[in-house]
């Protein structure tokens, strides 16, 4: 007896969860260390006294006889934390109500990846929405009046490209949720980076030239075969250079290098464009976020590229750095493993 008693005792004190029970007076009979931490108790030994201070309102003679034997629950939104409390009430060893259990969980990274998800699903319903009730204009306009040659072709313009911007959003959600639920499998293998950012960069040549931009790619030819997934590399590797051609003006010039250093190789792409402000830094891998919103509507950007791009290189264990100046330019480094993991 003694023995299984101290097994349960050391369970109890080592669980995550908080656990206190109470008699049917409402005193605690026991408490554990988590439920101790989580509900910040140094003293208060009564049913009341705890629960009274998160302004629960729930009784215990209700849990006991009226809930008809069924937990219920109740979440506690904290300053900092968010805390779950179920209740339900436990028999003694005579088969009559003998008092009430509580289970405390700390639900706040739960709590904080569902704000997450709400926050998601509102951001793309509206960056859906700006180009449908768009389209739906022009193509209203089209339908109700008379509309001379030239402005017919201009409002079609309007509805192709921006049905263009919405289908290059849905594309882009549609890979990161590939990725967030893991249905891209990562394939690593080991090849040759300077030779797959050669490919791409000459892949861009056109969109480089239509801006004219003078644009040069360097590779070392120190570097060792990587050991990444491909795919991905290089869907980042368009990303980033897209975005250096897109937030660079007429004239300026994009330089790409890749080389190997510390046991790792790297891209670096740099640009004379517009540059990122120091506050938005930190924030441009979040999903959706635009360092100028109207701008960027401008250059048919989704905010999804650098979010998609980061994505990728965590789970090729490579890391992205961006510096840049205002005015003056951005550097872009990308490292990627070269020894196999
Ligand atoms: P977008 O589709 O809008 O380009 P990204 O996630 O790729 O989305 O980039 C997020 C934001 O970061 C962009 O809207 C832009 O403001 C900024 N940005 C990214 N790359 C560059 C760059 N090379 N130069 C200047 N700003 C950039």
């Amino acid at each position: 007896m003694t023995r299984q008693k101290k097994q349960i005792e050391t369970i109890l004190l080592h669980m995550t969860d908080g656990i206190v029970a109470f008699d049917m007076k409402g005193k605690v009979i026991h408490i554990n260390l988590a439920a101790k931490k989580l509900l910040n108790i140094s003293d208060e030994t009564d049913f009341e006294s705890i629960f009274e201070r998160f302004g629960v309102d729930i009784n215990l003679e209700k849990i006991i006889y009226l809930d008809d034997w069924t937990s219920s629950e109740k979440k506690l939104n904290l300053e900092n934390q968010a805390i779950n409390l179920f209740f339900a009430p436990f028999k003694n060893e005579n088969d009559r109500p003998g008092g009430v259990i509580v289970v405390v969980q700390d639900i706040t990274e739960q709590e904080k990846l569902d704000n997450m998800r709400k926050e998601f699903v509102a951001d793309v319903s509206h960056e859906l929405k700006t180009p449908i009730t768009s389209i739906m204009g022009y193509a209203d306009t089209l339908i109700d009046s008379e509309v001379d040659e030239e402005n017919q072709k201009r409002f079609l313009e309007r509805i192709s490209s921006e049905a263009k911007r919405m289908s290059k959003l849905v594309a882009d959600l549609l890979i990161l949720s590939k990725y967030d639920t893991a249905k891209i499998k990562i394939e690593k293998t080991e090849f040759d980076l300077g030779e797959l950012v050669k490919y791409v960069f000459e892949g861009q040549t056109i969109e480089m030239q239509k801006k004219d931009l003078t644009g040069e790619c360097y590779v070392t030819a120190d570097v060792p075969p990587v050991y990444a997934d491909k795919m991905g590399i290089e869907r980042v590797v368009i990303n980033l250079l897209s975005n250096a051609i897109k937030y660079t003006d007429v004239g300026g010039k994009i330089t790409v290098y890749v080389g190997f250093v510390y046991n790792d190789a790297y891209i670096k792409i740099k640009d004379t464009g517009r540059g990122i402000p120091e506050n938005d830094l930190a924030k441009i891998f979040e999903r959706f976020y635009r360092v100028d919103k109207d701008r960027a509507r401008e250059t048919g950007g989704t905010g999804l590229g650098l979010s998609i791009a980061k994505e990728i290189l965590d789970q090729n264990d490579s890391r992205i750095d961006i510096k840049s100046e205002v005015g003056k330019g951005t550097d872009v480094i990308i490292r990627i493993p070269t020894k196999v993991k």
